[in-house]
């Protein structure tokens, strides 16, 4: 960009086009950025991948003073400072991981005005040294990412930041800016009265991500329908698989190992080095899989992740959004791939009654459960239910997630309910599915004469149905709350809700389990073609040449090569083909620090694949 140019353009978008090599700004980010440079504070609530970091960073660069970031996610700060020094930005971070002297390095940089962004966690930040430093310097603004983690509603709630309050009180004239994925409304007030934001603008972008793809599997032998997942849709990308317990998390790497994929395990259990190592692999080397219980992910910003695989349910529509919106961050097509069958529902159920938190917690928790289920059992588009639950409205179907590509056939179930109740009752609500499945096919065991209940009325009347198709029902039937669980034993028993429906005054539909794997390879399919190999034989190659000296740049820097540039640049390189500098300067994510340091080798690469 010429600097007649630069006089025309306002200071946030000449600074978006020279630092990030981006064109324009994406929803609300001009908005929060203008509220910033005026002084205001702002709460943004954004998706995953909404493009929450320009909203402060470019205020950093603009606003005098360094701005302070306050991230719970100190693994990270390496990578987000890395990511800024690409772009040309003088960005630090202080944590536990610097010495002494390094720290006292960057005190200085921040005392001279060398720094425009300075990263730090929140008991950092609080530490009376910090706020003495910080009294002593002009400061541009402070941002506090994952806000959420205030609030105890959210799921990852950090005592250190109920301290943040005070910023408030002790830098009044600096702006401050509260950044989260997580919406609800119990989370949002949280932040607003605790991190004392009552005078915050609030900005609410849509939560959607339409290029995720949902798919939610009635579960049956997870492992092998993850497997065929894969193979249909995921040959050599990187993705995550999440498990709820460490062993699962063990068992499901080892295995996918075995089959052949790259995959490393991930869990509160290992060795924070083993951890870590296994988090730098995946984040530096492609197509690695990482298999994992949800202590990872939190602030994962690695871009190209092209699914999202959960083996056994989340703790709530929030958490899940928050998991599958880990994926495609590049706005390139994801997958978010769910199974789920009725031992999730039946352990879910009771892990809320078992647990020790107080009704009113216990009444939140049911109550996440039940929209949880809602929408796994949905036969609607599934992504009106999720942003139905955010409070958006979604007027038609997206015509991108299971329901809406595989329309889900209903039946009428009055019947089977009844059945299915009435063999709960009969046998002395003291049994589970399988034992009452059994009952209802007339399968008789020793077990059973034992009791008698092979003489019992519903002995032998459900032969119409299969096994599976039983467990199906039943699954519904605790899922729509129409069955209760015990705690204890995970037996099933009626509740208010059962009677209207034996007495036949309420009608039943249940979703009809599709049989075959239904996802997305149509669509991912077609996308494939263009976002990956490409046609034409020399994009092919200019794009295998782009990729070898992007990974040379990375491994000489020790970086990951996304810190260098996105696929969705090399992808415009290999479109457009500039063979100027000037017309290199277009190219998406190429800003001028890049142009710099990296434009000569790849219009030399450009030139020769002419
Ligand atoms: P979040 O923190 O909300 O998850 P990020 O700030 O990491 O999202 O941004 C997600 C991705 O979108 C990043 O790769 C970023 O470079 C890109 N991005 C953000 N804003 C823009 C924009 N205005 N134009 C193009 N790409 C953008
Ligand atoms: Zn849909």
């Amino acid at each position: 960009m010429c600097d007649t140019e630069r006089q025309t353009v306002e200071p946030s978008l000449a600074v978006l086009r020279q630092y990030f090599g981006f064109e324009s700004f994406r929803g609300f980010q001009k908005p929060i950025i203008d509220h910033l440079l005026a002084g205001g504070d702002a709460i943004a609530l954004m998706p995953t991948g909404g493009g929450k970091s320009l909203c402060y960073q470019i205020p950093a660069l603009l606003r005098p003073g360094v701005a302070i970031v306050v991230s719970p996610l100190i693994a990270l700060m390496q990578d987000q400072v890395d990511a800024l020094w690409q772009n040309g930005i003088r960005a630090a971070y202080i944590n536990s991981t610097l010495s002494a002297a390094q720290v006292w390095t960057v005190v200085q940089q921040a005392r001279d005005g060398q720094l425009d962004l300075l990263y730090m966690a929140p008991e950092r930040l609080l530490m009376e040294g910090t706020l003495a430093l910080l009294s002593q310097i002009p400061l541009a603004l402070f941002a506090i990412d994952e806000a959420h983690c205030v609030s105890q509603w959210g799921h990852d709630f950090r005592p250190e930041y109920l301290g943040l309050s005070c910023l408030q009180e002790r830098f009044p004239q600096v702006p401050r800016i509260a950044l989260t994925a997580t919406a609800n409304g119990a989370t949002r007030a949280d932040m607003i009265k605790l991190l004392h934001l009552q005078s915050a603008k609030l900005f609410v972008a849509s939560f959607d991500r339409p290029n995720i793809h949902y798919t939610v599997v009635a579960k049956k032998e997870a492992k092998n329908q993850l497997k065929r997942f894969l193979e249909a849709e995921h040959p050599g990308d990187a993705g995550i698989v999440y498990c709820l317990s460490r062993s699962r998390v063990e068992e499901v790497a080892q295995w996918l190992n075995e089959c052949g994929w790259r995959a490393l395990p991930y869990h509160a259990g290992l060795d924070k080095g083993v951890r870590q190592r296994h988090q730098a692999i995946f984040l530096r080397e492609e197509g690695v899989i990482m298999v994992a219980t949800i202590a990872f992910g939190m602030g994962i910003d690695k871009p190209d992740v092209r699914f999202v695989a959960h083996l056994d349910l989340p703790k709530s529509l929030e958490a899940y959004c928050q998991e599958t919106g880990r994926a495609g961050r590049d706005g390139l097509p994801a997958n978010a791939f769910l199974t789920y069958g009725y031992e999730d529902v039946i352990k879910l159920r009771q892990f809320v009654a078992n647990s020790l938190m107080e009704e009113p917690l216990k009444r939140v928790a049911r109550r996440q459960l039940d929209l949880l289920l809602g929408y796994c059992e949905t036969t609607r588009c599934r992504r009106q239910v999720l942003l139905h639950h955010f409070g958006e409205v979604y007027p038609d179907p997206c015509g991108n997630c299971d329901t809406c590509l595989a329309p889900v056939a209903t039946w009428d179930g009055l019947v089977a309910a009844q059945k299915a109740m009435s063999c709960v009752y009969r046998t002395g609500q003291r049994f589970g599915a399988s034992y009452l499945i059994d009952v209802l096919l007339g399968k008789e065991s020793e077990r059973m004469v034992s009791f008698g209940h092979h003489t019992v009325s519903t002995f032998g009347i459900g032969r119409e149905l299969t096994a599976q198709q039983w467990q199906s029902v039943y699954r519904q039937l605790v899922a729509a709350d129409l069955l209760a669980v015990d705690a204890e034993q995970g037996s099933l028993r009626l509740t208010a809700r059962s009677r209207p429906v034996l007495r036949g005054e309420q009608a039943i539909r249940f979703r009809q389990d599709p049989k075959a794997l239904v996802t997305s390879v149509a669509k991912t399919r077609r996308v494939r073609k263009d976002s990956e190999p490409f046609a034409e034989p020399k994009a092919q190659r200019l794009w295998e040449l782009l990729r070898g000296l992007r990974q040379e740049i990375a491994q000489k820097q020790g970086l990951p090569a996304f810190l260098i540039f996105h696929d969705a640049t090399l992808r415009a390189l290999v479109e457009t083909r500039p063979l100027t500098e000037e017309a290199l300067a277009e190219v998406h994510g190429i800003g001028k620090r890049k142009l710099q340091a990296y434009g000569k080798q790849i219009l030399e690469l450009l030139r020769e694949g002419e």
